[in-house]
């Protein structure tokens, strides 16, 4: 399959190589890589559009390689979820960005909540509940101040399963969001159905504001449907203060993007808090 990857990429199969043998090595590398714990998480705050208070971060995972350096999750993703490995990989994330968010709430001196995503294969696991659960009560964080990002098209290759997965979450208290919101292909049925709370308008259209009337009105009409289900906005990929000031015209409730910071370390993010005053 076609992969935009860089020169040195990790991905790159050396031409001479058998492409079957070479996907095992690197599925090998990356299960050593997780059991070493050369995973890290970054974290991008997400900020309230009313007052421009840092409302939360969005936890997001990269790979220390010991000798290709830090690498992004569309190196090594895809090949988690398809050998299974995104089981472990998601459960490392989750107790690790729980982990840190409730080491947060003395620091910050106000509720902040992380955000974690979840792959297809995540939402499918009957472990899942449990983990959850577990990493909750382990490092006592309230459930409210969790939300897990679950892609729309992750929810609609089996809805039906997807609402059972839904609904065992939903009963924890957690915060459920749609993420790249309005790149699948859901139904209104569905969304009204599903236990979720917040809708994450994909970057694609943000990167439209101002520029093409057609994301701006797609823009629109997500909020408004958001706002007409009860749920709140979330808007990402906001890199300019013109994108900005349209996401807050429109009553968007949140927005991330390198307006604000770019995906940190943790010490970094909560650095960038303080500052915030
Ligand atoms: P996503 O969940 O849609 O995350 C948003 C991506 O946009 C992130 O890329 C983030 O760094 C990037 N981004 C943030 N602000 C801006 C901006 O203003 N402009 C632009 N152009 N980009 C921005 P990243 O970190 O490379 O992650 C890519 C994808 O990998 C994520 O997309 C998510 O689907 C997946 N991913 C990341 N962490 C995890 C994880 O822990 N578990 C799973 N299953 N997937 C993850
Ligand atoms: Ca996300
Ligand atoms: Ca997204
Ligand atoms: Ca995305």
């Amino acid at each position: 399959r076609a992969k935009v990857s860089g020169r040195n990429s990790w991905q790159v199969h050396p031409q001479h190589n058998d492409p079957a043998a070479d996907r095992l090595r690197r599925v090998g590398e990356l299960r050593h890589g997780i059991e070493r714990g050369e995973l890290v998480l970054h974290y991008q705050p997400r900020i309230e559009l009313d007052g421009g208070a840092v409302h939360s971060a969005e936890a997001l995972v990269r790979w220390q390689h010991p000798t290709r350096g830090l690498l992004s999750p569309g190196e090594f993703i895809e090949l988690a979820e398809d050998s299974g490995l995104v089981r472990e990989l998601g459960a490392w994330v989750l107790e690790a960005a729980v982990a840190e968010a409730a080491g947060w709430q003395p620091v910050a001196g106000r509720r902040l909540g992380v955000a974690v995503n979840l792959s297809p294969r995540q939402l499918g696991d009957r472990n899942m509940v449990r983990l959850v659960t577990d990493a909750l009560q382990r490092h006592r964080l309230d459930p409210s101040l969790l939300t897990l990002e679950i892609t729309e098209t992750a929810l609609m290759l089996d809805p039906d399963a997807a609402l059972r997965s839904l609904q065992a979450l939903a009963r924890l208290g957690v915060v459920l969001a749609v993420d790249d919101f309005g790149t699948g292909y859901s139904s209104l049925t569905y969304l009204k159905r599903f236990p979720i709370d917040e809708l994450k308008i994909d970057q694609s259209f943000v990167a439209g504001l101002g520029v093409s009337d057609g994301d701006e009105a797609i823009v629109a009409s997500c909020v408004q449907l958001a706002h007409a289900i009860g749920i709140h906005a979330v808007a990402e990929g906001v890199e300019t203060d013109a994108q900005r000031a349209s996401l807050a015209a429109l009553g968007c409730d949140l927005a991330q993007g390198y307006l604000y910071s770019r995906p940190v370390p943790v010490d970094e993010f909560l650095r960038w808090c303080a500052a915030q005053g």
